[in-house]
């Protein structure tokens, strides 16, 4: 049926009638059950289809198909009422067609074939999911009966690998990957690797997903199951799992994936002023929003990074005082001011994980006391930090461990070892 489909499309309204040679075996065979008794009536020769009406032999059926190519504007009614079939009889379809597929949400640019015989519809195929179609035919008492077939069809397991030249994106697709599997890879380790601006020349990955396969050939990725990445002389690993709790991606110990901003930098706080639009400002004694939240700490308490990421700015700046700026993988940026020091060996460029800590309150600039003032950005925005989502991921529970441990080893097992099978991006 695939193969057969793109050929002859044709942009409704116009109608090309086809023979016999494209049309697949059931139809074949129905067209022998309802002819067969007539035995001296010839089929029209199969070789006058291509792209030409079909020359009426004198007694032969005329047999036509049409393949409709639905813009968003076409309807079930339009088509049918194009090849004459009567309203009643359209109603009657759309009816019985509805358990399996509800003919009034036709899909932009999928493709509905309507065979007839002598001009009357014999029957409708119309493919609505990678391998699931519907198929109305006319039965020898002459109603219409609608019933699902399905192409055979099967979700195998692939592996893609490949080493990076320029981009991931670039690199997973010349191995074979497809874009929405690119995609889940990179939402995986978001908290972890910094794609945008974190990827080298000889990075390595490797992906383990489902693949549906129909009639044997691969149609669509479905889940990313495992997948492995080496990123600067770092391994990271992530396996799916389901368990009693929840599911997702977790790292080799069964750590989850799903990491967030720490709910906060300071271990021991206080909040003494919070997110608003418009605040008094002690110092400069005037209204002006407050973009971020204000810790109240004694001086000298370690402040931690709240994710994984690169320093943008640490120095001073202005009315924060010694000042830290932390650029996250994902989109999120935190900032720190009022220090009174900034950790050792932070500075512009270098890389901090999430919980390391980066500096010690403090009240330099315009401060009026001990206290940390904190802001979160998403994309540039400033954002209240505490509206940030802070599901921390849990952990595979421990009386579960033994069957993630299983899950893992096998991931793990088909990720090495039909790793080269499928793809690589090295000629
Ligand atoms: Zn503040």
């Amino acid at each position: 049926m695939t193969g057969t489909q793109n050929r002859n499309e044709k942009r409704f309204p116009i109608r090309t009638a086809l023979i016999f040679s494209l049309v697949g075996i059931s139809f074949f065979l129905s067209i022998l059950f309802l002819i067969s008794p007539a035995s001296s009536q010839k089929f029209s020769e199969p070789a006058a289809a291509e792209g030409s009406e079909s020359p009426s032999e004198d007694q032969g059926p005329k047999i036509e198909r049409f393949d409709f190519k639905l813009t968003s504007n076409n309807t079930f009614y339009q088509v049918m009422t194009a090849i004459k079939v009567p309203g009643p009889e359209i109603l009657d379809i759309v009816k019985k067609a509805k358990p399996i597929f509800n003919l009034t949400r036709l899909k932009e640019d999928s493709v509905l074939k309507a065979f007839t015989i002598d001009g009357r519809l014999q029957k409708i195929e119309y493919k609505f999911s990678d391998y699931e179609f519907l198929l109305v035919e006319r039965d020898p008492d002459g109603n219409m009966a609608a019933k699902k077939e399905e192409l055979p069809h099967e979700t195998r397991e692939v592996v893609v690998s490949g080493t990076i030249e320029n981009s991931l994106y670039e690199g997973a697709l010349k191995a074979g990957a497809d874009p929405q599997a690119v995609v889940a890879l990179t939402d995986i380790f978001a908290w972890d690797i910094d794609f945008a601006s974190d990827i080298h020349k000889g990075d390595t990955f490797r992906l383990l997903s489902e693949m549906l396969y129909v009639e044997g050939v691969p149609v669509k990725t479905g889940r990313l199951i495992g997948a492995e990445m080496e990123n600067g002389g770092k391994r990271y690993a992530a396996i799916y799992y389901e368990g009693k709790g929840g599911k997702g991606y977790y790292d080799e110990k069964g750590r989850s994936l799903k990491k967030t901003l720490l709910k906060s930098p300071l271990r021991f706080r206080r909040i003494t002023s919070t997110f608003s639009r418009g605040r008094y400002h002690p110092i400069l004694k005037r209204y002006r929003p407050h973009h971020g939240i204000d810790y109240g700490a004694p001086t000298g308490t370690p402040i931690e990074s709240a994710g994984s990421g690169v320093v943008k700015h640490a120095g001073w700046k202005g009315g924060y005082g010694n000042y830290i700026e932390v650029k996250h993988s994902n989109g999120y940026t935190t900032a720190y001011g009022h220090l009174s020091r900034i950790g050792k060996g932070i500075r512009s460029g270098a890389k901090v994980d999430q919980g390391q800590v980066i500096g010690y309150v403090g009240s330099t600039g315009l401060s009026s006391g001990p206290h940390l003032h904190y802001e979160v950005k998403v994309g540039g925005r400033l954002i209240n930090p505490l509206s940030v989502k802070s599901l921390p991921g849990v952990p595979v529970p421990k009386k579960e461990m033994a069957q993630f441990v299983a899950a893992r080893d096998s991931v793990q097992h088909k990720l090495s070892s039909s790793g080269t099978a499928y793809a690589t991006n090295k000629p």
